[in-house]
């Protein structure tokens, strides 16, 4: 397994945003300094964060902004449509997101307490790209979640 920088962007935080307030427009709904704040909470954040994760974090970092949590439930679930963000889910529990333009990597996501661990295997990547050329195929895009318990949960 390599060690890939995960944290490095492909994409301008300002890039984003523009295709943010354009795909609001869209839709119909109001650019807000929350949604905004949304936006940038997951563009700086190396973890996957659920709804929950992520409103108490801009809860500490602006006291002040009044984001209610329907706001952020809303605001993600757009965010997903356009594949700005991605979901994953972890059981019954629910689902964490991060940020769709973070560097391509797969997930072992522990069905228990939902800590996600983040990989990159080239041989993994290597075989799908032979296998998808066997198959005439042509890959856009992949994901692979692997289900299961970490370390701490099969104590
Ligand atoms: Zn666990
Ligand atoms: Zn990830």
């Amino acid at each position: 397994m390599s060690q890939h920088d995960f944290t490095s962007r492909t994409i301008e935080f300002e890039a984003l945003l523009k295709e943010f307030k354009i795909l609001l427009k869209k839709n119909g709904e109001k650019f807000t300094i929350q949604r905004e704040i949304i936006l940038e909470t997951l563009y700086n954040s190396d973890e996957h964060l659920t709804p929950e994760a992520l409103h108490q974090l801009i809860q500490q970092k602006h006291p002040d902004l009044k984001t209610g949590i329907a706001t952020i439930y809303r605001t993600l679930s757009r965010l997903e449509e356009s594949d700005i963000v991605t979901s994953l889910s972890f059981g019954a529990q629910g689902k964490k997101y991060e940020l769709g333009a973070k560097d391509h990597h797969d997930h072992m996501i522990c069905i228990d307490c939902g800590e996600i661990t983040e990989f990159v295997d080239d041989e993994i990547e290597k075989r799908q790209e032979l296998i998808a050329k066997e198959f005439g195929f042509k890959i856009k895009d992949h994901s692979m979640q692997l289900y299961g318990l970490c370390k701490n949960c099969q104590e």
